[in-house]
């Protein structure tokens, strides 16, 4: 029988102080507050994930702990158990038994319709986690977006502001540097926060799945 194990890390930046969203097995993430490289190395990710592996038997479902691991100059904060895979909105289960092992990319809720995804588990967390084989609603680094759907308006549909300096409309995107330039008088307009937000969705902390052989 296949192994189900939840995972929901929390850490902070080490040199910011401000969460960062582990909202899957990557090896290097931005802070999205002082925009430092932060790397995650493999090894980090065996000394995360193998408690629930090895604990697993003696876990029902929807049972599971708390650690707290201090490495690599993180402190990490962890929730993990036995858990199948759920909705990280509306939090049902997942339809799983559709998905191929073969499928890379979104998964969608039966019971609200909100896109997830899955992904085969990759090679170098095969090597610190042999049992790894799929992964439901997390991120991965050829998909960092894509286990929460968030609210992004479309790149082709910008959002229109008037230059502080000329009143010319501007058009931003999700593309738009913080401080934008005005194409007609060159002044740089500084987006303001509710803008920003509203293009740059923070993501939430929600649970990712890890299937074990
Ligand atoms: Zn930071
Ligand atoms: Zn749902
Ligand atoms: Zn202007």
């Amino acid at each position: 029988m296949p192994r189900f194990c939840v995972y929901k890390p929390k850490t902070s930046c080490p040199e910011c102080g401000n969460p960062v969203i582990l909202d899957g097995p990557v090896r290097s993430l931005d802070c999205p507050t002082c925009f430092e490289t932060l790397r995650f190395p493999p090894d980090l990710w065996k000394s995360l994930m193998e408690d629930a592996y090895d604990e697993y038997a003696s876990l029902g479902w929807d049972e599971g702990n708390n650690s707290t691991i201090f490495t690599q100059g993180f402190q990490l904060q962890l929730q993990h158990g036995r858990q199948m895979p759920k909705c990280p909105v509306c939090r049902e289960e997942l339809p799983i038994d559709g998905i191929g092992d073969d499928h890379e990319g979104p998964i969608y809720c039966a019971a609200c319709g909100k896109r997830t995804s899955s992904h085969s588990a990759p090679d170098w967390l095969k090597r610190v986690m042999p049992g790894a084989q799929r992964l439901y609603c997390a991120a991965t680094e050829e998909d960092p977006n894509g286990a929460q759907e968030l609210d992004i308006p479309p790149a082709d549909k910008p959002v229109m502001m008037a230059c502080m300096g000329c009143g010319a409309s501007l058009g931003i995107t999700t593309e738009s540097p913080r401080i934008t330039t005005c194409d007609y008088c060159q002044v740089e307009n500084f987006l303001p926060d509710p803008l920003w937000r509203r293009l740059h969705p923070v993501k939430k902390r929600v649970p990712w799945y890890v299937r074990y052989a």
